[in-house]
């Protein structure tokens, strides 16, 4: 069992921003990445973790099941998102398994994550929205603290393993850190791949 999810937020009757058709968005607790323009500093704000409901897959559903019309009528479902959803892979897996096949069920992802998580939520998720920041080694490391290979290795993965409709990559524009030439490198090397679904954007930068 995967044990409790450590939510902060949840938003309902969202459309278009976390995929396909009405949605619910569940914020949980956790992130392996400092990104230098953090977009939800609060996701992993040790402060954060305290103000957390720590919810089982059950007191989940229960609690966003009130959307179930919605969810069917309109292809919709719950987003998982963060921080990083798929450190919470077994949660999301028990979490299929009580609301059953008919939601569409999304994670928001920077696939930072082991390989096992990765593989753990396949066939159980039903589309994959990739933040990458940019695939130059450097300017990755550089923006998020972290090493890359995981998302490299994430990515050879889903495209090996799922098909490309599933998976939605935006591409940001990072200010200061990537120009428009990597941006194209990035883009090249995800259509090498047979990644189809490109969206390149512009983080807004605060203070
Ligand atoms: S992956 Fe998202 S939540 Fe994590 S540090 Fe980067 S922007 Fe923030």
């Amino acid at each position: 069992m995967s044990g409790t999810l450590p939510v902060f937020g949840i938003e309902r009757h969202r459309l278009t921003t976390d995929g396909q058709g009405v949605t619910t968005l569940v914020g949980a607790y956790g992130c392996p990445l400092q990104c230098r323009f953090c977009l939800n500093p609060h996701a992993w704000n040790p402060d954060t973790l305290k103000k957390c409901t720590q919810m089982t897959p059950e007191q989940l559903y229960e609690k966003v099941k009130i959307d179930n019309l919605y969810f069917l009528a309109t292809g919709g479902g719950v987003t998982f998102g963060g921080g990083e959803s798929l450190l919470h892979a077994s949660f999301i897996t028990d979490f299929r398994q009580i609301c059953g096949p008919a939601w569409r069920l999304t994670v928001e992802t920077s696939l930072h994550v082991p390989r096992q998580k990765l593989e753990q939520v396949q066939g159980v998720v039903d589309e994959y929205i990739v933040d990458i920041k940019d695939m130059d080694e450097g300017i990755y490391t550089a923006y998020t603290g972290q090493p890359q290979p995981p998302l490299k290795e994430n990515l050879q993965l889903l495209a090996a393993s799922v098909s490309p409709e599933q998976v939605h990559i935006r591409i940001p524009r990072i200010p200061s850190y990537n120009t428009e030439e990597n941006i194209r490198a990035s883009v090249a090397w995800l259509q090498e791949l047979g990644f189809t679904r490109l969206e390149v954007f512009a983080y807004i930068r605060r203070g």
